[in-house]
């Protein structure tokens, strides 16, 4: 897979040749008009803010006139959206990024993404979607290849009104990132937040274990080649087990649960969930860092990144 950054000639070859209205979602599509879009220009950063467009037609022309670096729509709907003024309410939304994830199976030097690492952050949207859908009832859950990891945007009304704060918490509890408070209950972790320190655990090796506070390093080597059985504990919410690990006292275990509840809730951006007045990259556009077409994925099993090579790629490889 190559990614590179696009040239202003390819831009302009992209939004004249090849982007196209029907890639505009309907949640977008149909608020086209009370949304504020954003323009990174030149690649110097999203700076032009406050667009309104009352079409897709509108929005076309000024695509295809400027072949922006990069395009964004807010998650808000506005009275006002030229001024950022009358807010009515606000898509809920997660960012996983490839790249920002706390732990990874590839490596990637920093900042950069491959394809098992998206693949990663697609598996994380994935698991993100089905506590939305199957604990909080959710249904109108939509997933976006952003070009370096996944979106999630929920347009269910129930969520549109929350406020920052209890956005905060869908975060905490879907990422499994606080503690629960009952967790000096043998029984007592709920199942979202038990395969969220599975999937995590399952990730580690020794080194990032030393990073928990008073962690030795056979006490690490220990955890990490017995890892099936500390995980099948964790997995039963029998944590408390865990101490069965020689050296793992009740300390060292508080700052390892610590640990493992900090790189849950890294595996999403928790500012982009809980800024209700958030831009996020447009599905239908090119995000030319890595010169790939951001776009709605119908079936998250399914997509593949072929898909999201624009032409002009697809051309210069042959
Ligand atoms: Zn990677």
């Amino acid at each position: 897979m190559m990614m590179r950054e696009a040239t202003p000639e390819e831009r302009r070859r992209f939004y004249q040749e090849e982007w196209n209205k029907r890639d505009v979602p309907d949640f977008i599509l149909h608020t086209i008009s009370v949304r504020e879009f954003g323009f990174d220009l030149d690649g110097r950063g999203p700076n032009n803010r406050y667009n309104q467009f009352l079409t897709v037609e509108q929005l076309g022309d000024f695509l295809r006139s400027r072949a922006p670096y990069s395009a964004y729509a807010s998650v808000a709907l506005y009275e006002r959206p030229s001024a950022r003024e009358g807010w009515l309410k606000a898509e809920l939304a997660l960012d996983i990024d490839a790249k920002d994830l706390p732990v990874k199976s590839c490596s990637c030097p920093q900042g950069s993404v491959c394809e098992r690492c998206l693949d990663e952050a697609r598996q994380v949207a994935k698991q993100f979607a089905e506590v939305l859908a199957g604990d909080l009832g959710l249904r109108n859950i939509n997933f976006v290849y952003s070009g370096r990891g996944f979106h999630v945007r929920i347009n269910d009304e129930s969520v549109m009104a929350l406020g920052g704060n209890e956005r905060a918490q869908v975060v905490d509890y879907v990422t499994g990132g606080v503690i629960p408070s009952d967790f000096t209950m043998a029984l007592g972790y709920s199942k979202v937040f038990r395969e969220r320190l599975e999937r995590t655990f399952s990730l580690l090796k020794v080194d990032d274990l030393l990073r928990v506070r008073g962690m030795k390093r056979s006490l690490a080597q220990r955890l990490i080649q017995e890892k099936e059985r500390a995980l099948a504990m964790i997995r039963k919410g029998r944590l408390h087990e865990l101490s069965g690990f020689e050296g793992l006292g009740p300390k060292t275990f508080r700052n390892l649960l610590e640990f493992l509840t900090k790189l849950n809730s890294g595996f999403t951006d928790g500012k982009v969930t809980i800024d209700t007045k958030r831009i996020l990259r447009l599905p239908s556009s090119l995000h030319s860092g890595v010169s790939m077409k951001c776009m709605v994925v119908r079936d998250l099993d399914r997509f593949s990144l072929e898909e999201a090579v624009p032409k002009f790629l697809r051309e210069a490889a042959e």
